[in-house]
């Protein structure tokens, strides 16, 4: 028996055995697998084994992409057969914003390096001839997917993994999992203990108890889903060809030809599907195990798949398959550390597996060993929930997205499951002035502000709020503006080491001066981009650290993991005690003059300055700094203030044209000023020297966390280019994800982008080859179907020289 092993992973299904196998890939092979049954016992072995290449999130694509070529050549290479059938699929549209969806989505595929096909009725009707397309208007056709046998692909992973020297236990069911002082995980199990370095929870439908083991939990529901299996079809009997899989959003399901016989899976609308278990913790009996079938739950979209394929219904149905498949509150995996604990990692929470797991396995075991990967992985980190993520939050969630699987997301929708969880004393009081929310991190935050009552026409084009959002833009740069960003994550820390502590975990130098201000990154010790935050020197022993909303519990990992045992310093999480008003604009210094003795100028109170004023008799930390380029200041008093500070700046204001103002147009003021933005911009996939950030890298005068790579890069030869880019879109404008070609041919890929409403134009960045990144090159961005020109920019279209900040 195994007393010792670097990695533990419990759970053998297609996400554990993913990674185990990518783990040994990456040449680390003291790894032990442990699972309760035999592996693929759990979700795996029942799974419809669809691996689809066209996936509504560009990383999430790269993943698939990534899986489809290993299952391709994985039976050559391990002697093992997956059943592999590259049948193609071509999902249906039905309207024109579906439609648009495609062109967005074929963007992705396209970046992955294949290409999706956007074909009409005919072309649909002569690939599948025996599909009825009354209401279809389009088709997204792709060619190298397919399916696979998942539990022949999970051992043929796991063939490989065993010959490269792994170990894996099956019958051997983890009981609980213990911190030991010298910070190994005691994982104990039926048959021993093992001592690891580090666990990995790859437990699929007990995630969550497993989870809980360590005190920790994972926004996990396990669904029901059913699909059918019809008896043989002649007509697939009498062709050589198989048919590729549909994906119907008006069926709300995928059809595909298993051998000769038709497979239906439904997704049936979220309040008639059923969670597996209320209670939510499955029994550990549970073993290779289905549910009886519910026929009647689904028959709604049954009945419309098969006037979709009139030849299934002829068939009758010879079998039901009620398993049991995961779930998180927004679709995506969970794949990344555990908040707040070291060495232990997530790897579950997929309702695409079979999909997912090798290519989840693979850039998750590049993140645990070298600590990097190579895609952006920030939309799958587990923290991306936080603890108002519990389990009615996620069922709620749960819920709503499984229902939806079909259905197409709109920019800036915003569904009503789970809400509000997290929201500032402003709450009430912005919504009786209009305000539309966006839910961000748990937190209500202003999107837009309706003052008409009108409501948002969700559209991949620019839509009926875009003039609200430019008099939004237009208060802050030529009045003044209001927005609650009380979401921001907040810091404080204090001690005698505190100071040194920072300099060493973020790559700018800490401010000299107590209400000093510095833009500063934490970066991997590869030099890789972990998070950003705005660092105020409180005293001579005190910062303030403020960072996005959805960083919260990463950068609380990235200060309080980073910190060494005989460091003096103390930690304090704030975000929830201070509240944050960013009142911005030309008019914003004649405002706040009515309320407080403070001297405001320049002189006395220079941008990049922060310092404690009060007013109207409230304590306020005031930091002379905005994310949309103008004369302003973030204020941040105790929440107990802000409704008082917020009815004061209100009426302060009103003579100066005061208005409140949204997200949206804050991502369309800071395009303006070409700020980037991390998770799009700033991710694990770039450095600070790749996004042009190299003024925040002191390298060659400090020694930090990623030092050394940075400076190396400095010498090198650079990968990646950062571009600011003036798109000529006509109604739409980049959302991140888009190509980037250059003479027809593919050289990048967009992060964001925005209209500047004040500048009257399209704006972008991207990222490309450094022999594309000169000022004045023209590039070309396909937006929803049409290559649009864009043209490399100097230098920020709005105030390059920062004169409306100094003001
Ligand atoms: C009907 C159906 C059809 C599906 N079709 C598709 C499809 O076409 N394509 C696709 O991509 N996905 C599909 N899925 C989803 C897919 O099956 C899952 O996403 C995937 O199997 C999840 O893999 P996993 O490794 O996370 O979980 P699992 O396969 O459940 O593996 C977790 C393992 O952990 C083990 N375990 C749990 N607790 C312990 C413990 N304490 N000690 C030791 N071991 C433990 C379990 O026994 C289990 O084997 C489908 C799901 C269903 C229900």
């Amino acid at each position: 028996m195994t007393t010792h092993a670097r990695i533990a992973i419990v759970g053998g299904g297609m996400m554990g055995i993913g990674l185990l196998y990518h783990l040994a890939e990456e040449g680390c092979t003291d790894v032990i697998l442990i699972e309760k049954g035999e592996l693929t016992s759990g979700s795996t072995w029942h799974a419809a084994g669809q691996c689809p290449s066209f996936v509504g999130n560009y990383n999430l694509a790269k993943i698939h992409s990534y899986t489809i070529e290993l299952a391709k050549k994985l039976e050559d290479m391990t002697g093992q057969s997956v059943s592999w059938h590259q049948c193609g699929g071509i999902r249906l549209a039905t309207n024109q914003e579906e439609l648009d969806w495609f062109h967005f989505v074929k963007g992705f595929d396209d970046n992955c390096g294949s290409s999706t096909e956007i074909i009409d009725v005919d072309e649909i009707r002569r690939i599948h001839p025996f599909l009825t397309t009354d209401n279809v208007l389009a088709g997204a056709r792709t060619t190298r997917d397919g399916h696979v046998d998942p539990s022949g692909m999970c051992q043929a992973l796991a063939r490989a993994a065993r010959k490269s020297g792994v170990t894996i236990q099956r019958n051997n069911r983890v009981t609980d999992i213990r911190a030991l002082p010298g910070g190994e995980w005691e994982v104990v199990t039926e048959n021993g203990n093992i001592v690891a370095e580090i666990v990995v929870n790859a437990a699929g439908c007990y995630a969550r108890p497993i989870a809980q083991l360590v005190g920790t939990d994972v926004p996990v529901t396990s669904m029901e889903h059913q699909y059918v299996v019809t008896g043989p079809v002649q007509e697939f009997v009498e062709r050589d060809e198989e048919v590729p899989v549909i994906r119907d959003p008006y069926a709300s399901c995928y059809i595909r030809q298993e051998q000769k016989s038709g497979l239906i899976g439904i997704y049936e609308n979220v309040n008639l599907a059923e969670p597996w278990l209320p209670e939510g913790v499955p029994p550990w009996e549970s073993d290779s195990e289905l549910f009886p079938d519910n026929l009647e739950r689904i028959m709604p979209w049954l009945e419309k798949a098969l006037e979709r394929v009139p030849i299934l219904a002829d068939a009758g149905i010879r079998r039901v398959v009620n398993g049991a498949i995961t779930h998180t509150p927004d679709g995506a995996p969970l794949l990344g550390p555990a908040a707040g604990l070291r060495n232990f990692w997530m790897c579950c929470g997929s309702s695409f597996g079979i999909a997912q797991g090798a290519g989840g396995g693979k850039y998750l075991a590049q993140r645990m060993l070298p600590g990097d990967s190579e895609i952006n992985m920030t939309g799958m980190d587990v923290r991306r929930f936080g603890h108002y993520a519990d389990e009615s939050y996620s069922r709620a969630k749960v819920f709503q997205d499984y229902g939806r699987t079909y259905a197409t997301a709109l920019p800036g929708e915003e569904l009503p499951a789970g809400r509000p969880r997290r929201t500032s004393p402003l709450y009430e009081k912005l919504r009786e002035h209009g305000c539309v929310y966006t839910a961000g991190f748990g937190w209500e935050r202003p999107q837009w502000f309706s003052l008409d009552g009108r409501e948002e026409n969700y559209s991949h084009r620019r839509n009926n709020v875009f003039d609200t959002v430019a008099a939004e833009c237009q208060a802050v740069r030529e009045a003044v503006g209001l927005t609650d960003l009380s979401g921001f994550a907040k810091f404080e820390v204090s001690g005698p080491d505190a100071g040194s502590f920072l300099e060493r975990v973020f790559a700018n130098n800490m401010p000299r001066r107590v209400g000093g201000i510095v833009l500063a990154h934490f970066l991997s010790r590869n030099g890789r981009i972990g998070g950003e935050a705005t660092v105020t020197r409180l005293d001579d022993n005190a910062y303030y650290v403020l960072s996005a909303a959805a960083a919260e519990l990463r950068d609380l990992d990235h200060l309080t993991q980073g910190a060494s045992k005989d460091e003096d310093i103390r930690i304090d999480n704030v975000t929830d005690e201070r509240g944050a008003l960013v009142l911005a604009g030309p008019r914003s210094r004649d405002v706040l003059a009515k309320l407080t003795d403070a001297d405001l100028s320049s002189e006395a109170f220079p941008w990049l300055t922060a310092s404690e004023i009060s007013i109207n008799g409230m304590p306020v930390r005031a930091l002379r700094v905005n994310y949309v380029g103008e004369l302003g200041w973030e204020l941040h008093p105790a929440v107990e203030y802000m409704s008082d500070l917020y009815d004061a700046l209100w009426q302060a204001g009103e003579d100066h044209g005061i208005r409140n103002v949204g997200l949206y147009a804050v991502n369309s003021l800071r395009m303006e000023k070409a700020y980037r933005a991390w998770g799009a911009e700033l991710t694990n996939e770039v450095t600070l020297l790749d996004a042009d950030m190299e003024r925040f890298a002191a390298f060659s005068t400090k020694d930090f966390t990623g030092s050394e790579a940075t400076r190396e890069q400095a010498d090198m030869e650079r990968r990646w280019d950062l571009v600011y880019l003036d798109v000529a879109a006509v109604d739409s404008d980049v959302r991140g994800g888009e190509p980037v070609y250059l003479d027809g041919q593919f050289v990048g890929v967009t992060t964001s982008g925005a209209y500047g409403h004040h500048v009257g134009r399209s704006l972008a960045f991207a990222y490309v080859g450094p022999d594309q990144s000169g000022t004045g090159t023209r590039l070309g961005i396909d937006l929803l179907g049409e290559r649009c020109a864009a043209t490399v920019l100097a230098e920020p279209v709005y105030d390059p020289e920062n004169l409306r900040l100094r003001a």
